[in-house]
């Protein structure tokens, strides 16, 4: 690993198969190795910043990539000491249609992203189900891709076209950009069909599938309303387990089990944290001290 974070994009263009869920959950997981770790919630839906109980803040992912605010300044802290989250709004919307006019417009959150030099070693983007300009902007600042897989009937199509669209961006705005891998989301062991598409997905795609599975678990759809990840609401349950499992084979991909290099330091933020969601980021956050 280089001194700049290693980014991920989770990304699938079809809605609902778990991006959100496999963000909020993964970035906690990995945080919870001791590695500072931010989490950027580019869909306007909001639902990894509300995963986090922080609604209507102040500072969003949107001033970062319109006014060029710094990330870390629109970062939040959370419960977990090592896990900053930068939320979105509904002012999101608005932001893919003033990108257009932007020079370098897909490039705005690379931009920022490397602005935050050595803050994050690791780095989760939630996007949208589109694959439209925020979606662009974070293929283009990702290191790799996450990919959530729902075993349906059209669920490899709509991989194919995924995979399609990452090297297009490889081939046009980002040369670095990769699969990191697929994983299986709300996973039915039981469902002849959900087997016969998993079976395909693993001969197609081979070592780039995990070997967890996340299955359908209520108390992964309960965590969100808390405000927690599923690792602080039920550490119990089936679905933390197989988050920290999947954590677990994505730090060692990465060759990143073993404990950190060293201690974490993130950014100083200031009080506005997730429990006062009206609060303010202060317009003079110190910027991260360089480690
Ligand atoms: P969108 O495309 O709208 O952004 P998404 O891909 O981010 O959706 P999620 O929001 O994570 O998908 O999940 C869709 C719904 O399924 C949510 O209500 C979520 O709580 C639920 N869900 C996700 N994963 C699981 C799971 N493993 N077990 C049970 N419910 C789940
Ligand atoms: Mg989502």
């Amino acid at each position: 690993m280089g001194s700049t974070p290693f980014v991920m994009a989770v990304v699938n263009q079809k809605g609902g198969v778990g991006k959100t869920t496999s963000a909020v959950n993964l970035a906690a997981c990995l945080a919870a190795s001791e590695r500072p770790t931010l989490l950027i919630d580019m869909d306007p839906q909001a639902n990894a910043s509300s995963a986090y109980g922080i609604v209507k803040a102040e500072r969003q992912v949107y001033d970062a990539l319109i006014d060029e605010v710094p990330l870390t300044h629109c970062a939040y802290e959370t419960e977990l000491e090592t896990l900053h989250v930068v939320p979105a709004g509904r002012d999101l919307v608005g932001a893919e249609i003033e990108l257009v006019g932007k020079e370098a417009r897909e490039h705005q959150l690379a931009r920022s992203i490397h602005a935050t030099g050595e803050a994050y070693e690791l780095i989760l983007i939630d996007c949208p189900p589109s694959l439209g300009l925020l979606t662009l902007n974070a293929l283009t600042a990702a290191d790799s891709v996450l990919i959530p897989l729902q075993c349906e009937y059209y669920a490899l199509e709509g991989l194919a076209n995924l995979v399609e669209t990452v090297d297009l961006v490889r081939g046009q705005l980002n040369p670095r950009l990769s699969v990191q891998g697929i994983f299986l989301t709300m996973a039915d062991q039981r469902n002849n069909l959900a087997k016969q598409v998993e079976a395909e997905v693993r001969g197609h795609f081979g070592e780039k599938v995990y070997r967890t599975r996340i299955p359908r678990n209520v108390r992964l759809s309960e965590a969100p309303s808390h405000g927690q990840p599923i690792l602080l609401y039920d550490i119990h349950s089936k679905g933390a387990i197989a988050y920290v499992k999947l954590a677990d084979e994505l730090l060692s991909q990465l060759d990143m089990r073993e404990a950190p290099r060293k201690p974490p330091i993130l950014p100083i933020l200031n009080d506005a944290s997730r429990r006062e969601p009206e609060g303010r980021p202060s317009e003079t956050a110190p910027l991260p001290e360089r480690v």
